[in-house]
Parts: C-alpha cells; structure tokens; sequence
C-alpha cells in the first residue's frame, strides 16, 4: 500500500491532509490519484460514499490546477447543498497552503452573495446544477477556461432530474476539457452521460456495484405492523450511546414519526422537503454537532448527508426501489468505523430483504426486538457509567458536602446507590414496567419454515448434518471440541440433511473457521462459513451424497428438508 506521497501527492498538499489526520490513502484514493495526476484522460470512478471520494479527486485537482490563473478552471458539480458545501468545505481544507479561491452555490441561499463571490474570482466553482444554470442566464459564469469538471454522485443527480441541467451545462464548457465522473451505481443515464460526454474513459470499479460497505451489519426485525413504532422506540432505548438517521418513506410519516419521538422525550427531530432550506440547515447543524441524536429523513432529504459517526441506520420503512438501501446505509459507517443497518419489516416484506440481500451481496440476521430486561440493563448502565464518570470539581463542592454527608449518614453505602440511581431510573422502569413484550410479525407456521427466526449470532454454514449421522448436541459437541469454544455459547442448530446451520456469537467467527480448516469428517473436507448460501457445488455434491445415501440402503434424503428449501427459494424468487 502506497502513502499518500508515492501517489503522487505534492508537499503543500501532504501538509494539509497531515494536519486533517489522513495516513494512510483509502481504497479509492489509492487507485484514482496516480490515474487523475497522470492520464489525461477522462475518469469514470465507480464507488459509494464514505469512501474517500472527495480527496481521491480533490487532491489531484489541487495540484494539477494553475494558481497564477485566476480564471475558473474547475467545475464541480454535486446533487446537494449539504454535499455541495461539504465538497466546497474539504477542497479548502484540502487546499490550506495553496491560494485558491473556491466558490459554492447552490439553492435556497441568497444568489446576490453567490454572484458578488464569482465576481471576486473563483478558481474553482462547486456548485448544483440548478443554481448553476440560474448564474449562467445571468451571465455570472464564464466556464470557457474550464481545464476540469467533475460530477460527482451523478447516479443522485439524475435520479434528481437534473439531466437537462446537466446537458446544459456541459455545452458551456470547452471540447478540452477532462471529465472526472463518480457515481454509486451505474444505471443506464449515467452511462449515457460517460457516452456523450466523456471520451475512453479510465475506468475504476472500487467494490461491487451498489455493494454494501462490509463494515455494515445488517439486521432485520419483523414486527407487528402496529408495533412499528414500539419497536424504534425499543430499538433506541437498548442503545443509550445511539447517534442515528431513521429513514421512512413520506414527508408524512416522517414528520409523524419525529413528533412522537420529541414527545416521547427523545432527542429527535425531521428532515424532509416541506421545510425550508433554513429549517434545513437548521435541522442539519444540530445534528452534525451532535446536539440531535435521532434525526428521521426522507430518502430525498438525506441524500448528500455527511457525517461520520452515524452508529445506526433505521429503516423505519424500507425503501421503494431495493438500490435505495445501500444509498441509505451507507450513510453509517463512513470514514473507516463500522456501523449497524437496521431494517423494520412485516411478515409480507420479508421477501423484500431477501431481494435487498443479493443486491447489496450482504448477508441480514434476524433479531429480535430487545425485550424490557435488555433495555432496562442497558439504560441502568449507561445511568451508572454517567455517575462513574462525571467530572467532580472537589474545590467547588468541598464547603457544601458536609451539610450532604450529614443528610445521608444513616444511609448504607447500598441504600445510597440505589438512591442515586432511583432518581433518573425510575421513570425509565414506570415507563417499562407494564410494557408489554413484542410480538414478532411472523405466524408460528412462518417461522417454523423459516427455521431461523430469534436465533441470535451470526448464522455459520457447515457441510455437514444428519445424513452424517449427526444431531443438535452431537454436533454442538463436536464443534466446540474442534475449536475449542464452550458448547454452552454455541447457539442454535439447524440440523438439515447433509448441511447444518449454527448460531455462534459473532466474537467467535474467527476461531471456527481457523480452527476447522484443513479438517476433514469421515474422511471428507468439512467447510463451515459465515452465511448460508450453499453454492452450485454444494446442491451438486448434496445430491450426489443424497444419491450415494440411497443407494447404500440408508434411508430416504429427508423429503420435508426439500420441500421446505424448495418452498423458501420459491418465496425468495417473488419479484419486488
Ligand atoms: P468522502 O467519501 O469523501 O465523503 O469521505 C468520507 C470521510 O472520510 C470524510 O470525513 C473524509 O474526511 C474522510 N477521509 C477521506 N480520506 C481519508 C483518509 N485517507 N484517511 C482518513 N479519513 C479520510
């Protein structure tokens, strides 16, 4: 892996990424910097958000653009005004010792500020497009020295309908210019736009397309349809530490949702497009600054989002269009942390994670809703951790603690802390007492056919299984005797015929496979692996083990087994 100096990458510049604390380049940037600083060619970049982007062509553009000319030689242009500004924000930053003068305009701030700054001079523009072509009829914008214009989340552009504007744009820029395009996804318009626009391109892939970061875990909970927001309500209180983005699908029911939230006593509030730009900004700043834990969203009011510390994404809803969920759970786990993907699902939506799960290429468990107990613990120990940790200014409170040490004398050091928990517990326990446990969303029947309903952990393959000769526990045992993990902590079984799957907690994952490679049963290869998915060779050796089986007498491949996969890929298949 190179740093961010053997890319390329000049003094100036390394000096003010040193300071941002970037050591080492990211995927991305790692691919596209050598490419941007030293092809002249045009750049099409596949990758998601969160990923380095930003400086994988920020960086490049710095040094390649001209400081002496103060012309405008870049133009940048984003779906958002959040992500225009924060583009606008990182290439300053990016930029610290070199003087260039950087412009971003966008809608829903005053356009007399805008002009009066490309007046002044601005080697660079950031802009939306929508309030491009507005500058543009007024004649503001002179974009025939252009040397570079970069479109960047284009797939978010023209999902936006910002094609024409787009089009429009380009016909101002010179034939000569180099087209750097980044996309998430590569739907036929964006492909259109690399074919009008661009010529034989670079073309960079960083990941699968529309694939989930791997640093996401995603998890699902089927609940009542009534239950629905119960069930947030549960989700948030087992996480006292939460800092989420809660998406639903209309301005209505996120609006409805946050109000029951702020009423509730959480620290929530809504983004969607009925509010002004300036209840926006609002809104966005609270958040960004961590003063609003909760913010519920439309996908359309959260596009451009940046903040890095998102823990939780819940889908109140999921989203319409199944490419929409990576959009939306990307917006976790940026910046190299990891991050949780929640999805609230009724029993009829099921089939709609199983879609989600191949277009993403990710795996989703199944959870359960925490119950009182969970979420009492975890609010208790987030009370007791705040009093371990408050900060006691000693001086300040030293001449008033005799009269309190006096008060609380009879007290025992038990009776006191329970005292001291009482205070800001007891609402918390008036409020769970008569709670009543949520109901999942799924039938009995459902959940028997699915096999795999509140089993907590992460959900192992292993190639082996009662046509082995093996059951539950004779396979617990032999599990944790060949990895050495407590057979009390191996989770449930799901014994299959000649596979088998195992709940393990997720700390474990690595000892198992480590410990079963290069193992063989009965003289056979055992494979065990996160997941499920059996491979084509799996149904092939499955059926020839099945076939060997029968022919040596030893009993009919269990039927039912069949007829229950066969029933779930025939569910799994239902288009969404
Ligand atoms: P982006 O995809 O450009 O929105 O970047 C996501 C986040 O990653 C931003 O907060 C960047 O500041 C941060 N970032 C980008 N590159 C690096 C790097 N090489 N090291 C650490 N953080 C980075």
């Amino acid at each position: 892996m190179s740093s961010f100096s053997e890319l390329g990458v000049g003094e100036k510049v390394l000096k003010s990424i040193e300071e941002l604390g970037y050591k080492i380049p990211t995927p991305v940037q790692q691919q596209a910097i050598p490419v941007l600083l030293k092809n002249q060619q045009d750049f099409l970049g596949l990758a998601q958000t969160g990923t380095g982007k930003t400086a994988a062509f920020g960086l490049p553009l710095i040094e390649l653009l001209e400081t002496t000319s103060k012309v405008t030689q870049a133009l940048i242009l984003a779906p958002t005004r959040e992500l225009c500004m924060q583009i606008s924000n990182d290439l300053a930053d990016y930029s610290k010792y070199h003087p260039f003068t950087i412009a971003a305009v966008y809608g829903g701030a005053s356009i007399e500020r805008q002009i009066q700054q490309i007046k002044r001079g601005a080697q660079m523009i950031v802009a939306t497009p929508g309030r491009l072509i507005d500058l543009i009829g007024r004649k503001v914008i002179n974009l025939k020295a252009i040397k570079f214009v970069i479109l960047d989340e284009a797939d978010e552009m023209l999902n936006m309908g910002f094609q024409e504007d787009i089009d429009s744009i380009l016909i101002h820029t010179p034939p000569s210019k180099r087209v750097w395009l980044f996309s998430a996804t590569m739907p036929a318009e964006v492909r259109e736009i690399a074919d009008s626009y661009m010529h034989n391109p670079f073309e960079l892939v960083i990941g699968k397309k529309n694939v989930s970061a791997s640093n996401i875990e995603h998890r699902y909970y089927v609940v009542q349809e009534r239950d629905r927001y119960a069930a947030l309500k549960r989700i948030i209180d087992a996480e006292p530490e939460i800092f989420a983005i809660v998406f639903a699908r209309t301005r209505l029911d996120v609006q409805k949702i946050a109000e029951d939230l702020i009423r509730d006593g959480y620290n929530a509030d809504s983004l969607h497009g009925d509010l002004s730009q300036q209840q926006r900004d609002k809104v966005m700043n609270r958040y960004r600054n961590h003063s609003l834990q909760i913010l519920v969203a439309t996908d359309v009011a959260a596009r451009g989002i940046d903040v890095d510390d998102v823990t939780h994404v819940i889908h109140f809803h999921l989203p319409e269009e199944a490419e929409n969920y990576a959009h939306r759970s990307g917006r976790t786990a940026r910046a190299g942390k990891s991050g949780i993907s929640i999805a609230l699902v009724n029993s009829r939506e099921t089939g709609k994670i199983r879609q989600i799960e191949k277009k993403v290429n990710a795996l989703f468990r199944i959870s359960k809703i925490p119950d009182v107990e969970l979420v009492c613990e975890q609010q208790l120990l987030k009370l007791v951790r705040k009093i371990k940790d408050v900060e006691v200014d000693t001086a300040g409170i030293a001449k008033y603690l005799p009269v309190a040490f006096n008060e609380l004398s009879s007290l025992t050091r038990e009776e006191l802390i329970e005292r001291f928990i009482s205070l800001e517990f007891n609402r918390f326990l008036d409020y769970y007492r008569n709670a009543p446990e949520l109901k999942s969303g799924y039938s009995h029947n459902e959940e028997k056919d699915r096999g795999d309903h509140y089993h907590e952990g992460i959900r192992l393959f292993i190639n082996l299984g009662s046509m082995d000769g093996f059951k539950e526990s004779s396979l617990r045992n032999y599990i944790s005797e060949t990895a050495s993990v407590p057979a009390k902590n191996i989770g449930n079984i799901i014994l299959k015929g000649v596979y088998s799957f195992v709940y393990v907690p997720v700390k474990y994952l690595p000892i198992i496979v480590e410990s079963f490679t290069g193992e063989t049963y009965k003289g056979r290869n055992v494979r065990i692996e996160e997941g499920g998915r059996r491979t084509d060779s799996d149904s092939r050796k499955s059926k020839q083990k099945v076939k060997q089986f029968q022919s040596e007498g030893k009993g009919k491949f269990g039927r039912s087994d069949r007829n229950k996969e066969k029933k779930s890929r025939k569910k799994e298949s239902k288009r969404w």
